[in-house]
C-alpha cells in the first residue's frame, strides 16, 4: 500500500510538472534509464499475428546481452510454456524456456507456495495437468477428497467435471474455488473467438453460489509477484510492458511495477488520453524499443528503421 502512495504522489508531481504537455504525454513518453527486469506480454506487444512487431528483436536481443532478465507472460493455460518458445523461435527470436510464464506456471507456484498439501480437481487441459503432475501436487476426482477446485480455460468441459465440482463445493462443502484466468474469452484473427476460463467459472458460481476466490492470470498481481518469486527481483527493479490498460497496466499498478503501454496493439493514444492518471502507466511506446533510453539508441547508432 504505501509503495502504491509513494508512485502516486511521484506521478502527480510529475503531472503537474507536465501539465503544459499533457497531450504530448499521451503520445511518448520514454524511460530514460535502464531496469534489472523486463516482463513482457507478448501478442500486441511482441508480435501481432505471425510478426514480429518492429524493433521487438533488437530490443530482446539488446537486453540479454546486457544481462537483463527477460519474461514473456500469458494468460493462456492451454499451452505449456515451452509452446511460446517454439512459437517465438519460428518468428526469429528463440527465448530460454524459463523467459516464458503462462497461468499453468502461476497455478503451479501458487499451489506449492499457499496450498503445498491440497487436493485439487483441475477443470483443464493437459499443460496444467502435466505441469501439476510434476510439481508433485495431488489431484482427485472424488468430491470427498477435493480441498481446492480450478476452474481453466477447458474444451473439454462436461457436465461430469461440472457435477464433481458441485458435489466438492456444495455437497461436502470442503473445497474452494480458483481460476487460472478472468478471460471470458480468448479472441482469434478474423473476430471470432472461443469462451475461455470465466465461462467454466460461471458455471460453477452459478450452481454452488460460491464465488471464485483467486485467480493466479492478468491482471491479478498474483502472477508479477509469482515472477518476482523466480526472478528474484522487486516490483521497483522491474518494468511491465503491454498494449493493455486493463490487463498488464492495471497489474503492474497494483503490483507497484513501473510500465510501459505499447501502442502496437489494443490501446491507441485516443484511448489513454480518456483514461483517468490513475490509470495510465508512467510511460508512453510508440514502438517496443524505446523502452532502451534515447541515449543508448544513439550509442548504437539505432535509427527507426530496424536494421
Ligand atoms: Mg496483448
Amino acid at each position: 500500500m504505501y509503495v502504491r502512495w509513494d508512485r502516486k504522489q511521484e506521478k502527480e508531481r510529475k503531472m503537474t510538472q507536465e501539465s503544459t504537455q499533457a497531450s504530448s504525454s499521451d503520445r511518448v513518453r520514454i524511460p530514460d534509464g535502464l531496469y534489472e527486469g523486463y516482463i513482457f506480454d507478448l501478442d500486441g506487444t511482441i508480435y501481432l499475428g505471425d510478426e514480429l512487431l518492429p524493433g521487438a528483436k533488437r530490443l530482446i536481443l539488446e537486453l540479454r546481452e546486457r544481462g537483463k532478465k527477460v519474461v514473456f507472460l500469458s494468460n493462456n493455460p492451454t499451452k505449456d510454456p515451452e509452446m511460446y518458445s517454439e512459437r517465438l523461435t519460428r518468428l526469429g527470436l528463440p527465448p530460454p524456456k524459463e523467459e516464458t510464464v503462462n497461468t499453468v506456471v502461476t497455478m503451479t507456484q501458487w499451489l506449492l507456495h499457499n496450498h503445498p498439501h491440497a487436493t485439487v480437481f483441475p477443470i483443464a487441459e493437459e499443460p496444467l495437468k502435466n505441469a501439476l503432475q510434476a510439481a508433485g501436487v495431488k489431484m482427485s476426482e472424488k468430491p470427498e477428497d477435493i480441498d481446492i477446485v480450478i476452474a481453466s480455460y477447458d474444451r473439454g468441459f462436461e457436465y461430469r467435471k461440472l457435477q464433481i465440482a458441485f458435489d466438492a463445493i456444495w455437497f461436502h462443502k470442503r473445497a474452494i474455488l480458483v481460476t487460472t484466468n478472468p478471460d471470458r474469452y480468448c479472441p482469434f484473427p478474423g473476430g471470432r473467438g472461443e469462451p475461455d476460463a470465466a465461462a467454466i467459472v460461471g458455471a460453477i458460481e452459478a450452481c454452488t453460489g460460491m464465488k471464485c476466490q483467486v485467480n493466479v492470470g492478468k491482471p491479478d498481481p498474483i502472477m508479477l509477484e509469482t515472477i518476482m518469486d523466480m526472478v528474484g527481483l522487486n516490483a521497483s527493479e522491474c518494468i511491465m510492458t503491454g498494449d493493455r490498460l486493463y490487463t498488464e497496466i492495471r497489474m503492474a499498478l497494483d503490483a507497484g511495477m513501473p510500465s510501459a503501454v505499447v501502442l502496437t496493439g489494443e490501446t491507441t493514444t485516443e484511448m489513454l488520453a480518456a483514461e483517468s492518471e490513475e490509470n495510465k502507466p508512467e510511460y508512453v511506446l510508440d514502438r517496443i524499443d524505446r523502452l532502451i533510453p534515447r541515449k543508448i539508441w544513439d550509442e548504437l547508432g539505432w535509427t527507426e528503421v530496424e536494421g
